[in-house]
């Protein structure tokens, strides 16, 4: 039997052996929102393993893309190997997420900790900037916990603080 083709990425190996977590640029700013809301039950186990992951170990490696990602795996929106929302048309989805990259100063494919890259939102990015610039046209936007969770991040708490309640 011919075998299956690979439509999500695998982890790269990195110095410490473990693999570093592959991540969609703006899927730093979903999982800094992340409150168990999402596509589809195990679109929502999924995000909820990568979210913890991202929290409890910053100094993971993460492999910045703009492609899809260890959240888009197990996103119903990922067919063919892209994301095409069931509401049809163009995705705005890599288009965004370079842009993240581009106001890190970061290209495709960058390698750093998870705690560098939220150092670098942090410094560079406001809330204001998610529904305006980043993050228009989201579904999940208006809800406003994005931009909490990222004022939270600037108002000097850890990644791990940046939410209400556990995932
Ligand atoms: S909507 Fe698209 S970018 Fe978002 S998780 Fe699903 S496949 Fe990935």
């Amino acid at each position: 039997m011919a075998p299956r083709p690979r439509t999500t990425p695998r982890p790269s190996r990195n110095r410490e052996g473990r693999g570093a977590l592959v991540l969609r640029a703006h899927h730093l700013l979903c999982a800094l929102g992340f409150r168990g809301l999402g596509y589809s039950p195990e679109f929502v186990a999924n995000m909820t393993r990568v979210v913890r992951a991202l929290r409890r170990r910053p100094g993971r490696m993460v492999r910045l893309v703009d492609t899809p990602d260890a959240i888009c795996r197990a996103c119903p929106n990922l067919r063919g190997g892209r994301c095409r929302p069931a509401a049809g048309g163009r995705s705005r989805v890599p288009t965004r997420d370079r842009k993240v990259l581009r106001r890190l100063g970061l290209k495709p494919g960058a390698s750093l900790t998870a705690r560098a890259a939220y150092a670098l939102i942090r410094a560079r990015i406001t809330p204001e900037d998610l529904g305006r610039e980043f993050c228009a046209g989201c579904r999940w936007v208006a809800l406003g916990y994005c931009e909490e969770g990222l004022a939270v991040l600037r108002a000097g708490a850890s990644m791990s603080a940046s939410r209400r309640r556990p995932a």
